[in-house]
């Protein structure tokens, strides 16, 4: 198990997976940019996600919605209202972290858990569901400050603070604004989309009235988020723009168990990640929020978590939504937004379940359960399905011309079909280890014979042993071995 996130962010950079944003600049805090390895794996990611829910199912159909939306959207949602993160600031070393993760970090490390103390003058009803346990998500600030003070919880990056130098916690909105046309005011205000699920819901007629789906049914978007979050550098795990693929599966109560339905998903949920993914199942587990933690409206929200090198952490949340959503936007809107059975008449106000993952949290995992150190060798076991490049080929000599350019004709056969890597610099040795590193299953060398005889070496990645086989066999010598791929 990796224990060193620095492994991925140093092999991350060196190899063209991730860069810091905004890089020649000085970064840009908390934002990444993909590079041509990173931008491959990510777009592999997308598409086996699509291809498994949208195009493999019956009952979901696709959406894209427009990253910036009407503020009315974002007040029926509750997010202008109640979408933030209790900050705090170390006064000595300007740390500004997340006071719940600051609560929720200090008393699993010591092994603490709240009291009616914790709480010191402010304890009262409401504070009394959070005693016996460790988390405080969601929990009013004037808690927070108390339990802070109660524990002195030190600050995590400087010895001076400990536990008397912080601000108070106070409520940041996660939104991010923007004022549409030249006048700034509340006339234009609108913002950039916070999860890509209450495009979902405001399409919810367009999308019944436009095609022939049926309760239950889903509908799934693939698509960018904006959080304005405080993150504590995690690479890509916490960013302020990111990817979501979400689904609202939509279905009538009083037809559909949705017991049943909830326990479909997490089987699916769990099955894309171990056997398409290909994430080994002792890295991964899933956690039930607590009543406290579980938004009111919800009837029940699990999370898949992964094992990342900072210890387990959402992938992917499923929730029992009821039909919070399209009633608060009937409310918000004033349009119904029932469905109408066409033989009885029957109206519906669908309960949704949503599974909702991030797609770059997918790539830091993918990146992390790969990374494997075979002595000096690095090498990034990703299945060949995610690989940023399936195949690369090389010249044995990169100054033999006939070697060259037999090669180039190999390479340019074989990139027809699949994303192939061309490299002809240095020697053979460091040719692999670079394709090692970023996870390529297969390497392929033209030597002296196969000018003679017509055969080529395949090199595997993870094995390292070298089969000679003729140059015609070569394609289907690639797909039998990438089809019969195990971890
Ligand atoms: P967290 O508790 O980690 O903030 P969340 O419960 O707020 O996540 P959701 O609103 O349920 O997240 O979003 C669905 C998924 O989107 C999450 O499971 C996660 O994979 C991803 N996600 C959420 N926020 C971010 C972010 N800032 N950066 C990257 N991915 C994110």
């Amino acid at each position: 198990m990796l224990q060193d996130l620095s492994k991925i962010t140093a092999l991350a950079k060196r190899r063209g997976f991730i860069y810091p944003g905004s890089d020649i600049y000085g970064g840009l805090a908390n934002t990444y940019d993909y590079g041509p390895a990173g931008i491959e794996l990510l777009r592999n990611i997308r598409n086996i996600w699509w291809e498994e829910f949208v195009h493999g199912r019956e009952d979901v159909v696709g959406l894209e919605a427009s990253l910036i939306s009407h503020q009315e959207i974002w007040k029926s949602s509750g997010h202008v209202g109640g979408f933030s993160d209790a900050l705090i600031d170390c006064r000595n070393c300007k740390l500004r972290m997340r006071a719940d993760h600051l609560i929720e970090n200090y008393l699993e490390a010591n092994s603490e858990k709240l009291t009616a103390e914790s709480f010191g003058e402010k304890n009262d009803d409401s504070s009394k569901k959070y005693i016996g346990t460790q988390k405080v998500e969601g929990m009013a600030e004037k808690y927070m400050d108390e339990i802070i003070k109660f524990h002195t919880i030190p600050c995590p990056n400087c010895t001076e603070n400990k536990g008397d130098q912080w601000t108070g916690v106070r409520k940041f909105n996660l939104l991010f604004p923007v004022n549409l046309g030249i006048i700034e005011g509340d006339q234009s205000l609108a913002y950039l989309r916070g999860e890509t699920a209450q495009g979902m819901f405001v399409n919810f007629t367009n999308v019944t009235s436009s095609t022939r789906v049926k309760l239950p049914f889903g509908i799934a978007q693939l698509g960018k988020s904006f959080r304005n979050e405080i993150t504590p550098g995690n690479s890509v795990f916490r960013t302020l723009e990111f990817e979501q693929g979400e689904i609202e599966y939509f279905f009538d109560p009083e037809v559909s168990n949705w017991e049943e339905l909830y326990e479909n998903w997490k089987r699916d949920m769990w099955s894309f990640i171990t056997e398409k993914i290909g994430i080994k199942t002792e890295n991964l587990r899933w956690r039930e929020h607590s009543d406290e933690e579980r938004s009111f409206y919800s009837r029940r929200t699990e999370d898949l978590e992964y094992k990342f090198p900072f210890g387990f952490k959402e992938l992917w949340g499923l929730a029992y939504r009821t039909d919070y959503d399209l009633s608060q936007h009937e409310k918000g809107s004033g349009k119904e937004l029932r469905m109408v059975d066409s033989q009885s008449g029957k109206k519906t106000l669908p309960h949704v379940i949503e599974p909702a993952v991030g797609v770059n949290r997918i790539f830091l995992m993918a990146l992390c359960d790969a990374y494997h150190e075979d002595g000096d060798r690095v090498v990034l076991r990703l299945s060949p399905i995610l690989a940023p490049y399936k195949v690369a080929v090389f010249p044995l000599l990169a100054n033999k011309e006939g070697l060259v350019a037999r090669a180039q004709d190999v390479y340019k056969r074989l990139k027809k079909k699949y994303h192939t890597a061309f490299d002809a610099r240095g020697n053979i040795g460091k040719r692999y280890l670079s394709q090692d590193e970023i996870g390529t299953p297969f390497c392929v060398t033209v030597d002296f014979q196969t000018l003679e005889d017509n055969t080529i070496t395949v090199r595997n990645r993870d094995t390292a042993d070298q089969d000679r086989i003729d140059l015609d066999q070569l394609e289907s010598y690639l797909h039998d071995k990438i089809s019969a791929w195990k971890i």
